[in-house]
């Protein structure tokens, strides 16, 4: 291959996700990591939601949603009673989340990156440091030097250095809260489809106990334990057994863990970008590590592709910055009023808590959120519409109704998902009132970057995807590559597409 457009550092899920998105826009990477190779170590994440498992999808890893196991019933418990539970209603063509190990996902990532041969993946490569110029970035691997016009850093949580030779800080706290995870193969008949969360059990009495069921017959059990306890292997077994009583049982991997809430300052410098742990960090309930990382890796993806074509100008690339920071910091605000609750720190959230779970009031019960797309309201790139604002965050599970900045709803179409025609370029979907071939020809003329132009009605041979998305006749909808709408556009003509399609390019003058 010639010389690669983007030098990925890390391969880890969110530097893979990249590779693979990248290479989906035809965009040559190189892959740099500084391990041997890929571990056959224990596995961390294990609860991919359905957005990111739409993304994977489209970066050639859906075997990542095939082989994950949906779970369809969350159970909360305190102390012996089950306080509440919630099942997860199927709305689209994908499962609302599935749990499937780290390691596996990895693998089928892997397999997708042997398949494609616009990336290349080096091994024992440590990246120390990076600079960067006019035309271009440099790694520095020892006395190795690898060039490209951008770099994107997956580096992960230790990647100090990097952030550091960046100017990048990652302020924010570690937390002194112990955890102990462990996967655990065992026959446990009605646990198979159901996570179970239990406030102080009997067995763990003043802290939690988290059980996810996971393919093949095994469960996550994620135990919080005294910040100083160092768990035994006899430690370990009793408390399996507490939980799962005299069943044969095999211990498959376990660790215990700590957990950070940190931002980077700054997810863009210049032509290096920061995706996933390396740019953010959160406590694990509500299973928002992974599921930010690939978004940010799909946000990137797409605006240094437009970058590298010319379709864009460096504001695209300021405006991911924009939109994944963004992001990051609602992911911490979420995940910190969780853990306010799992972890109180004073009496009074201590005694609120109390009250809270004898109470039974399910409401103020907090064991996660679950991780769910930002909606990108405030992005610059996104054209505001009086008439639809953003009606605020829906309860729990709930979807937002489609909205300027919000993530487009995925609907079956007769030739596919109505996502998946939104991952080659910006799409317009149009009312039955617009002319689709006037505004094909038009929009043709003066927007170089990938475009389509598409009736609703003509989307779904019924008639009936208009009403779903609840879509006004003579309304243009501008959907970008990532599936986010950036615009609803009442009374549209060509002219207000283009200048929603400019807006949505960081403002690029010559579309
Ligand atoms: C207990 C636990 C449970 C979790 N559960 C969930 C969950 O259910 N759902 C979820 O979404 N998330 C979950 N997470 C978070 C998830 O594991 C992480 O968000 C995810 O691993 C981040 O992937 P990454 O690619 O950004 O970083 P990493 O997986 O850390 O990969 C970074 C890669 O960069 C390489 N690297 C580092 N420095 C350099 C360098 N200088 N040069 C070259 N290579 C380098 C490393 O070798 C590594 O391969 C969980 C985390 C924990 C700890």
């Amino acid at each position: 291959m010639s010389g690669p457009q983007v030098i990925v550092v890390g391969a880890g899920p969110v530097g893979q996700s990249a590779a693979l998105l990248l290479a989906r826009w035809g965009v040559r990477v190189l892959v740099l990591d500084q391990r041997p190779g890929r571990g056959r170590g224990g596995s961390k994440s294990i609860c991919q939601q359905r957005d990111v498992l739409d993304i994977w999808a489209a970066a050639g890893a859906g075997r990542v949603a095939e082989e994950g196991l949906a779970w369809t019933t969350a159970r909360t418990y305190y102390r012996d009673r089950e306080l509440f539970s919630w099942s997860f209603e199927r709305e689209g063509p994908l499962p609302a989340c599935v749990n499937i190990s780290q390691t596996r996902t990895e693998q089928i990532l892997d397999a997708a990156i042997a398949a494609q041969p616009l990336i290349e993946v080096r091994w024992n490569h440590e990246v120390t440091g990076l600079s960067q110029d006019g035309s271009g970035v440099t790694a520095h691997c020892g006395q190795r030097l690898l060039r490209a016009p951008y770099a994107l850093v997956c580096a992960g949580a230790r990647a100090q250095a990097l952030r550091s030779s960046l100017g990048v800080a990652f302020s924010g706290e570690t937390f002194a809260d112990q955890f102990l995870i462990c996967d655990v193969r065992a026959d446990l008949p009605g646990w198979e489809d159901e996570r179970r969360f239990y406030f102080d059990p009997g067995w763990n009495p003043g802290r939690q106990v988290l059980i996810h069921p996971c393919p093949g017959g095994t469960y996550r059990i994620d135990w919080q334990i005294a910040p100083d306890f160092i768990p035994t292997d006899i430690d370990i077994s009793r408390k399996i057994r507490q939980i799962i009583g005299g069943r044969p049982y095999e211990l498959l991997w376990h660790s215990t863990y700590r957990f950070h809430s940190r931002v980077a300052s700054r997810m863009r410098v210049g032509r290096v970008l920061l995706a996933g742990d390396c740019a953010h960090l959160v406590a694990p309930f509500g299973a928002r590590g992974l599921n930010s990382g690939v978004p940010d890796a799909e946000n990137a993806a797409w605006k240094l592709a437009f970058a590298l074509n010319g379709w864009a100008g460096p504001e695209l690339l300021e405006s991911y910055h924009a939109e994944r920071h963004a992001a990051a910091l609602e992911n911490l605000e979420v995940t910190t009023a969780t853990m306010r609750f799992l972890a109180p720190r004073s009496v009074a959230e201590r005694t609120r808590r109390r009250e809270v779970l004898e109470g039974g009031r399910a409401a103020e019960v907090d064991s996660g959120r679950f991780a769910e797309p930002f909606w990108y309201v405030d992005s610059p790139l996104t054209t505001p519409e009086p008439t639809r604002p953003f009606p605020g965050r829906p309860p729990k599970g709930t979807p937002c109704p489609p909205a300027p900045g919000v993530i487009l709803p995925d609907v079956p179409l007769p030739g596919g998902r109505l996502r998946e025609f939104a991952r080659d370029g910006f799409l317009v979907l149009l009312g039955d009132m617009c002319d689709s071939r006037l505004f094909a020809q038009v929009l043709g003329k003066v927007i170089r970057a990938p475009l389509a132009v598409r009736g609703l009605a003509e989307m779904d041979g019924t008639g009936s995807l208009a009403g779903r998305l609840g879509a006004g006749p003579d309304e243009a909808w501008l959907i970008r590559p990532d599936s986010h709408i950036a615009a609803i556009i009442p009374h549209a003509g060509p002219e207000s597409v283009v200048a929603a399609v400019s807006r949505a390019l960081g403002g690029f003058p010559d579309t």
